[in-house]
């Protein structure tokens, strides 16, 4: 049997371009604490990424924690159920109420057109997700925040170098979160960030994930410790070096994908967005009912040939036990988010994928 295929292989450099950052770090001898390379991984996304100002952090749930309590929000949330547990599980942890809304039917993201209905006296903010990368409709929920005087923080896990056409898409809401966890478009083994727009809230944030030191003998804020690394973040100044070439080969697995895929009867791709420079972070499909197998026939097809498809995203958040009493994680709430999590198939997709392994994965979809 072949090797197997997974949705995603971490990107990995070859390993002796690594050895001269450990040989800088054994040399310095500073781990942590915000050290050089976490220093200078900040300048290098702050340029990359098109943004003002960014706090490193351990992992990406951590940081969304965080962000929370840098705003001090509290009361309810509006959420999507579409997402990764850590979203809602990050209110949870700060005594949040969430309150779930359901998604639009193209993109899967945060409907605006129903977060009014959901706002109550207790709403403080929405927490949208730019799912599989693509934008949430920012334009419509900074709308609706600034009717009602809401903050918005993105969870934008999945939006790594995302670009419209004003920018990057992760300077819009007041914050924006990254994920550099090992499935993920740019990682750092593990690893995340704030967005943040400007020094004010950036310090607020940089003394948070420190316990909420701001020099020796002074502590403002009961902090969590949430920093980055050394090794983490001298990993992530090496890897920064190859995205681009990581993401040029993720978009032509994508169009062969669509290629191949989009005339196939009972198999549904998400739409490309326009005027949108996206990542190709996932290659989700919607398995209809007229295609030949259920989708987790389908799932089950490629496991037995060795190809590890993802169902990104299912069960739903609001499905899990501590949120499925919760009167906005009811099913006649979130028709559309239910539908398209009982259909939805993530396929391989990362640089090292090979054409042939690509091509298994297409033949087996169309001689079903
Ligand atoms: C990966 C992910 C997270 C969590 O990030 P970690 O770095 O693994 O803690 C949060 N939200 C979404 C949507 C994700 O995909």
């Amino acid at each position: 049997m072949s090797k197997p295929i997974y949705v995603t292989q971490p990107y990995l450099p070859p390993l002796e371009d690594f050895m001269p950052y450990l040989e800088e770090i054994w040399v310095n001898k500073i781990l942590t604490n915000g050290g050089p390379f976490h220093q200078q991984l900040e300048r290098a996304l702050c340029e990359y990424l098109g943004v003002k100002h960014i706090s490193l952090f351990t992992n990406g749930t951590i940081a969304l924690v965080t962000a929370l309590q840098a705003l001090r929000i509290a009361g309810e949330v509006i959420t999507t159920p579409y997402s990764f547990v850590a979203t809602a599980h990050s209110l949870l942890w700060n005594g949040i109420k969430p309150v779930f809304v359901d998604v639009d039917p193209n993109t899967l993201n945060l409907d605006p057109a129903k977060i009014e209905a959901a706002i109550t006296p207790h709403t403080t903010a929405i927490m949208p997700v730019h799912c599989y990368g693509q934008p949430c409709d920012v334009e419509a929920i900074q709308r609706i925040a600034d009717n009602y005087n809401l903050r918005i923080i993105y969870d934008a896990a999945h939006a790594f170098g995302v670009r419209d056409k004003t920018g990057s898409v992760l300077n819009h809401g007041d914050l924006s979160v990254l994920s550099f966890h090992a499935t993920k478009v740019f990682n750092t083994f593990e690893g995340g960030a704030i967005i943040c727009p400007d020094a004010k809230t950036k310090q607020r944030i940089d003394h948070l994930k420190n316990f909420g030191f701001v020099d020796e003998v002074t502590v403002v804020a009961p902090g969590i410790n949430g920093k980055m690394s050394e090794i983490n973040a001298a990993f992530g100044v090496l890897q920064l070096k190859h995205i681009d070439d990581a993401l040029a080969r993720r978009k032509e697995i994508d169009s062969a994908y669509r290629k191949q895929l989009n005339s196939l009867e009972g198999i549904r791709c998400l739409n490309e967005a326009d005027g949108i420079k996206a990542n190709y972070s996932y290659f989700p499909v919607l398995v209809q009912p007229d295609f030949p197998l259920s989708r987790d026939n389908l799932y089950q097809k490629l496991k037995d040939q060795g190809i590890y498809a993802r169902r990104y995203f299912y069960p739903l958040i609001s499905d899990f036990p501590m949120y499925r009493s919760m009167p906005s994680a009811q099913r006649d709430n979130l028709p559309v988010a239910a539908d398209a999590a009982s259909k939805v198939l993530c396929l391989p997709i990362y640089p090292a994928l090979a054409v042939l392994d690509q091509q298994r994965v297409i033949d087996i979809l169309r001689r079903v």
